[in-house]
């Protein structure tokens, strides 16, 4: 058969294809621990379930909603925003979508012409690079320093004539690294002087430790927030990743572009899952903090212990989301073998612990750890690499 050019170019996640490996090896009777995929480890709050079983049970299942979501959904999103941000978002710059993943994809959808340049940071999430080559566009990377940020300096180093989106995901996935006010500042400033519009994917938004802030480029001053489109959902923050429920907010005009698009593609999200949305975004926030508490414990505990890994380097500790990204060149060396790819496919075989190879983000030479995972199973999946990697002492 012959495929688009399109779809020649799409390769699949690889961490959609690692944590499959690993739920493969799961059912096979092997005691895999897969640290492959950013899916909390927690059921969903029951407030939220419970929402979604009175929709069922009231019959809210044979109707298509307007594609862009239910208003009431849009006005409880647009509370949220004005609750977390302090930012005013009216129901029809609201759009409801499958995921903030296929809110990403409508956007570069509308977006993206053929040759259009998407500026992405080194590193990213592996979904970014392939919805741009899915719009025909072309990704171009921003380095970054050891603190896996950019700034307006490498920026300037990236931009060219074509540049016409900038991605910034904060914190960001793989590295957990958070962006402070200042720095979305100076970067929101310099999207607008170049006419560079901003794509804010504040997923991980409600997951920041330690006392670290976080904050939004939709509040870095005006001027940036009407040339940012914010990005965000329920799977992270409400441990809803299976009732895929995401949204983006934006200037009417391009939400309209959205909303065409949807209604075309996937229609409206499943109507159950907008009703269970509604009571995540209504109901007492409590359980998301004792999620992100939890999170922070673990954090807290393993980072130490990957730092003591052979051959495993990590940065300064991570303020949010729930990676590590650990260099391991020089693991790699140690055992003998030529590349990180390598390194993930032994500890998966031998180690029997599930890790994503950096390349999938754009940097060979790292891998990327979840911590959304027990506590226990973390430590055990921490032992069982050291003592894999202690044999080539
Ligand atoms: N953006 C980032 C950075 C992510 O890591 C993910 C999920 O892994 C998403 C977006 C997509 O989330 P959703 O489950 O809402 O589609």
């Amino acid at each position: 058969m012959k495929f688009s050019e399109r779809a020649m170019q799409v390769t699949p996640s690889a961490t959609v294809k690692v944590s499959n490996t690993a739920k493969a090896m799961i059912r096979q009777g092997i005691d895999v621990i897969n640290l492959g995929i950013g899916e909390p480890d927690f059921k969903t709050p029951k407030v939220i379930s419970d929402a979604a079983i009175s929709a069922i049970q009231a019959g809210k299942t044979s109707f298509y909603t307007p594609a862009s979501g239910l208003p009431q959904l849009k006005e409880a999103i647009a509370n949220r925003i004005k609750q977390d941000y302090g930012v005013i978002y009216p129901a029809d710059q609201i759009s409801v979508t499958s995921g903030a993943k296929m809110g990403l994809y409508v956007l570069m959808q509308a977006l993206v012409d053929q040759g259009t340049e998407v500026l992405l940071p080194k590193p990213s999430w592996v979904s970014y690079r392939q919805q741009v080559l899915l719009a025909g566009g072309k990704p171009v990377v921003v380095e970054t320093g050891d603190d896996f940020k950019i700034t307006p300096e490498t920026l300037d180093a990236a931009v060219t004539r074509n540049c016409k989106v900038l991605v910034i995901n904060s914190p960001q996935n793989p590295t957990g690294t958070v962006y402070s006010k200042d720095e979305l500042a100076a970067i929101g400033k310099w999207a607008v002087f170049h006419n560079i519009i901003l794509i804010a994917d504040d997923i991980y938004g409600k997951l920041v430790y330690n006392q670290n802030a976080f904050y939004s480029l939709v509040q870095a001053g005006d001027e940036i927030a009407a040339s940012t489109v914010l990005v965000n959902g329920v799977s992270k923050a409400y441990s809803m990743t299976g009732w895929r429920i995401g949204y983006v907010a934006g200037a009417p005009e391009l939400i309209s572009k959205v909303n065409s698009i949807l209604s075309h593609s996937t229609g409206n999200p499943a109507t159950v899952s907008q009703y269970a949305a509604i009571a995540a975004f209504e109901s007492d926030q409590s359980e998301v903090e004792t999620m992100r508490k939890a999170f922070e414990e673990r954090l807290n505990k393993i980072y130490p212990l990957v730092q003591e890994i052979p051959g495993f380097k990590l940065a300064a500790k991570p303020q949010g989301a729930f990676y590590l990204f650990p260099n391991v060149e020089e693991a790699v060396k140690l055992a003998g073998l030529n590349s990180s790819a390598e390194l993930v496919d032994v500890l998966l075989k031998k180690a029997h612990v599930a890790v994503v190879d950096g390349d999938a983000f754009g940097m060979s030479g790292y891998l990327r750890l979840s911590y959304a995972a027990s506590l226990e199973n973390l430590l055990t999946a921490v032992e069982r690499i050291t003592k894999f990697m202690n044999q080539f002492l």
